[in-house]
């Protein structure tokens, strides 16, 4: 079967438009930095690809500048996509040089040709490697396999980039872009199968995204933004599994706000909202980062001191009280009062359920001893 250049790079370049604009359809209007991120990658690659067609029959220097720039361009979009994706990736500086200098190289060498052929797939070559080793961290198995495809899609591309940049730079088989030159073909081919597979990779990326952003919506609570009682427990197991291996000393507060019933009564259920904020809000910063805090339910709240014996706790307590008196006199015209009740971790104790029934029993105490106060569990 005679395969011919120039329509495996039209089929790639319809192929591209295609995708680029069922993308925005099938994602909807609302969709991550990732993915619009993803988005422009496609679209820029379908330009690229088209301005290198058409650049064989006009404004040749232009046109196929143009066509570096979308190609590496596409590539920078595609690295930024894995960094909202997977966090900091390493080599973003080099990637930078790379995406600046092809196609500035391209253009300013224009009129030798080995020179640009071999520069501008030399480098485009370097770019996708760099991409490529940005699929590589973290290791989590659950989101291993996209980032494996990809990575397989960009080393082949960079593959065929490279021998075609070689071919190009220091032999004379490959005296223009539309060659029939085997290394050509194979290249258009597998630069054809890598598109579809990478698109797929992405997809499946992107609703892993989405499926993060699912479960850390049901562990957050709406009101507050912190955890809820799910997040807490499902959290909390991990933490105590910890501390227990380290023999780290942990110790549980349990919060309930004073007369809240009478606050929504008096003030007004929107007030009660902004006081269970504050009450949020305070407690946060109060708190050492590593500390876990939720909202349990209604005006009950609950914390995991990390690391920290019951002296601590009594310290937070204290400090908490102070800053919850002047600042809910201040912005909501009233005085805001808790009752605690506290636990540390007891050797032999296993469960979070155990320590924190503890805690719940001293804050039981502690509403019946008069409320606004601290309550050590025996
Ligand atoms: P105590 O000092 O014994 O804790 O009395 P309390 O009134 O604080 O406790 P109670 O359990 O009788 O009432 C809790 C109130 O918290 C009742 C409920 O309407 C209110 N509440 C629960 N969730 C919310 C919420 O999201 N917003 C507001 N504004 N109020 C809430
Ligand atoms: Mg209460
Ligand atoms: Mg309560």
């Amino acid at each position: 079967m005679p395969l011919d250049f120039f329509t495996l790079m039209a089929v790639m370049a319809a192929n591209l438009f295609m995708i680029s604009a069922a993308l925005p359809l099938i994602m909807g209007r609302d969709v991550s930095r990732a993915a619009r991120n993803v988005q422009a990658s496609l679209l820029l690659q379908a330009v690229g690809w088209s301005a290198i067609i058409a650049s064989s029959s006009l404004w040749d220097q232009a046109l196929s500048t143009v066509a570096m720039v979308c190609q590496a361009t596409a590539q920078w979009a595609l690295y930024r996509a894995l960094e909202e994706w997977l966090g900091p990736r390493p080599l973003r500086r080099t990637l930078l040089v790379l995406v600046v200098a092809m196609p500035l190289g391209y253009t300013l060498g224009f009129d030798h040709y080995a020179w640009r052929v071999g520069w501008a797939n030399g480098l485009l070559a370097a770019i996708l490697c760099t991409v490529a080793r940005a699929t590589l961290y973290p290791a989590t198995p659950s989101e291993g396999r996209w980032r494996t495809l990809l990575l397989g899609c960009l080393l082949t591309s960079a593959f065929f980039t490279l021998a075609r940049g070689l071919l190009g730079a220091f032999t004379d088989q490959y005296p223009s872009f539309r060659t029939p030159h085997p290394v050509n073909l194979a290249a258009a081919v597998a630069t054809n199968v890598s598109l579809v597979l990478g698109t797929v990779a992405v997809l499946v990326a992107w609703r892993a995204e989405a499926e993060q952003k699912l479960r850390a919506l049901a562990m957050t609570d709406g009101l507050t933004g912190l955890l809820n009682r799910r997040g807490f427990d499902a959290q909390g197991d991990t933490l105590l599994a910890h501390a227990w291996r380290h023999r780290l000393p942990v110790t549980a507060l349990m919060l309930d706000l004073d007369h809240f019933k009478q606050i929504n009564d008096t003030h007004g259920h929107e007030t009660g909202d902004r006081a269970l904020q504050l009450f949020a809000r305070l407690l946060t910063d109060t708190c050492r980062t590593g500390d876990l805090i939720a909202r349990l339910g209604g005006e009950e709240f609950g914390v995991l001191l990390m690391h920290n014996a019951t002296p601590a706790g009594s310290a937070l307590d204290k400090r908490l009280r102070q800053r919850l008196r002047d600042a809910s006199a201040a912005e909501l015209g009233f005085v805001l009062d808790y009752s605690a009740g506290m636990a540390q971790l007891r050797p032999g104790e296993s469960s979070l359920a155990a320590l924190m029934a503890r805690a719940d029993e001293a804050l039981y105490n502690a509403k019946t001893e008069g409320r606004g106060r601290l309550v050590a569990a025996p």
